[in-house]
């Protein structure tokens, strides 16, 4: 994912700021293909998987 992209997405559960942490970039494009989104405001915790935010609500998590 873009780091950009940040700008764009919020938590999906109380519509908080992410915080990613990047533990992986693609040294070209400077993408994070691992990491994880944390909500600042409920502290929610989302992968980045193989470049992709799963950014699922933790409602839906259980199912
Ligand atoms: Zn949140």
């Amino acid at each position: 994912m873009r780091q950009d992209l940040l700008d764009l997405v919020c938590c999906p559960d109380c519509r908080g700021d992410l915080r990613l942490r990047a533990d992986q970039t693609d040294p070209a494009t400077q993408e994070i293909l691992e990491g994880t989104l944390t909500c600042a405001g409920c502290g929610h915790v989302f992968p980045v998987e193989e470049g992709i935010p799963n950014l699922l609500p933790a409602s839906l998590e259980e199912d």
